[in-house]
């Protein structure tokens, strides 16, 4: 009898899971697309037939020896359930910025540079539903409760409602440094509601076990009565956790869509200036920012087949003397604060090929620059670099990275959250602060 692990991943385009033995191979991997939906009111049965398709499609001999659970869910999507945990109303997804109506209101309640003040935070979303949408609590039977996305999926494998993680509760104004909710954000909501009717989720560490599988799940789905589910985190930390990163100084780099870092750290950082926060990892603390460039931009002005020719013709060792600042419309926030800043992307060469060389070296400017001011602002110094993303498979880009980073750079084995969820349910990852 061997013992498994699952990691479940809700990320924006669908669900994942990924079973591991205790030396962290792969021996499962399934997934579930998501549909387009147009109605919100829809995510949750889809959420829920995914969650339960993730785990029915493991062969059923590997989850008849699931020991632990972990699933992570999309930052700041969050929901409000009924104490049988119904959603009283449609989830509030990730990405939506309804909480912009409310950020005077949070700018008022909340201490200066707090990374609650945001329209997509989750207590945005919490004061919205409480004073734009105004769920009425007296009317609901009982008690009301605010869940994240990885909340309500694990309580529908354990039946335990009200319960989360640090990491999914820090956008909810949690305290990760006391391991408690701050006055400040008690006090403003018991301003705005009866507290004895609204239940925040208790904070537990990522990973820590909660509760065994109901028995009726244990039948439906066929895993040990035993299998517990432990406290989620969030998409993009369970990414940075699948790299293997897990030594102060070592960092992610994400090359997707945009640039994003993530730095590990024993001294926290953050600055709302830049867009910086650190979410607590055990005893050390991940911090990182987000630029708006990246491969968006390339895809702007190339075919991903022509990255890779193109790419092959470079170079890396020569400089193209070309300083761009590539960003497809107006506006910057890390590692320049500047939201009129411009792109940059002239002179512009004849041949492509030099064009690709000046935009993928003044990413790597950015990126270097990015870290150096994680640093300045008090981060561990940097030591090694890890890529994922769309871009991490360009060698020609890795090389000219490398000449301007202080760090060597690695290609981690896994880059997928699902991946950084079944460590964390191993118990692969320091986690006990
Ligand atoms: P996201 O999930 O953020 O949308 P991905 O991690 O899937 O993005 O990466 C997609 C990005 O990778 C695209 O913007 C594309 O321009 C970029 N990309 C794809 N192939 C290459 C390549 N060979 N070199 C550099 N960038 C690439």
């Amino acid at each position: 009898m061997v013992n498994f692990y699952i990691g479940i991943d809700f990320g924006t385009s669908g669900a994942r899971s990924i079973t591991i033995n205790p030396e962290g191979t792969v021996v499962a991997e399934t997934q579930f697309p998501f549909p387009p939906l147009t109605d919100s009111s829809e995510y949750v049965s889809l959420w829920k037939t995914a969650l339960f398709t993730v785990i029915q499609e493991i062969p059923v001999n590997v989850r008849r020896q699931i020991q632990r659970i972990v699933i992570n869910g999309t930052s700041a999507t969050v929901l409000l359930c009924d104490p049988q945990g119904i959603p009283v109303d449609s989830p509030i997804l990730y990405n939506d910025s309804r909480g912009a109506t409310v950020l005077e209101l949070l700018k008022k309640i909340s201490p200066p540079d707090h990374c609650v003040i945001s329209a997509t935070s989750s207590l945005a979303k919490l004061i919205w539903w409480l004073t734009v949408k105004k769920i009425d609590i007296q009317q609901q039977l009982g008690c009301l409760y605010f869940l994240h996305q990885a909340d309500w999926l694990a309580f529908l494998l354990h039946g335990k409602l009200g319960i989360s993680d640090y990491h999914n509760s820090l956008k909810l104004g949690y305290d990760v440094e006391n391991f408690a909710y701050p006055h400040w954000l008690i006090n403003s909501l018991k301003s705005l509601i009866n507290l004895d009717r609204l239940k925040l989720p208790d904070v537990v560490s990522p990973g820590t076990p909660i509760a065994t599988i109901t028995p009726e799940i244990a039948e439906q789905l066929q895993l040990p009565k035993t299998c517990k589910v432990c406290a989620g985190t969030t998409d993009s930390i369970a990414a940075f956790l699948a790299s293997g990163a897990n030594v102060p100084g070592e960092a992610v780099t994400s090359l997707g869509s945009t640039l994003v870092l993530k730095l590990l750290s024993k001294t926290p950082v953050n600055n709302i200036k830049y867009g910086i926060y650190s979410h607590r990892l055990g005893d050390l603390w991940l911090t990182g920012g987000a630029s708006n460039t990246g491969g968006a931009v390339l895809r702007q002005f190339f075919s991903d087949l022509e990255l890779e020719t193109f790419s092959r013709q470079i170079n890396p060792n020569n400089n193209s003397h070309l300083h761009y600042y590539p960003l497809i419309k107006k506006g910057e926030r890390f590692p320049i604060n500047n939201p009129e800043l411009l792109p940059t992307l002239e002179p512009r060469p004849d041949n492509p090929v030099e064009f690709l060389q000046g935009l993928l070296e003044s990413m790597a400017k950015i990126e270097a620059q990015g870290y150096q001011l994680l640093q300045q602002l008090g981060a561990t110094p940097l030591t090694q670099v890890y890529t994922a993303g769309g871009g991490a498979q360009n060698s020609t880009w890795t090389a000219i990275r490398q000449r301007y980073l202080n760090a060597p750079i690695v290609q981690p084995i896994h880059t997928e959250a699902a991946y950084g969820s079944a460590l964390l349910a191993l118990k692969k990852v320091k986690n006990e602060a």
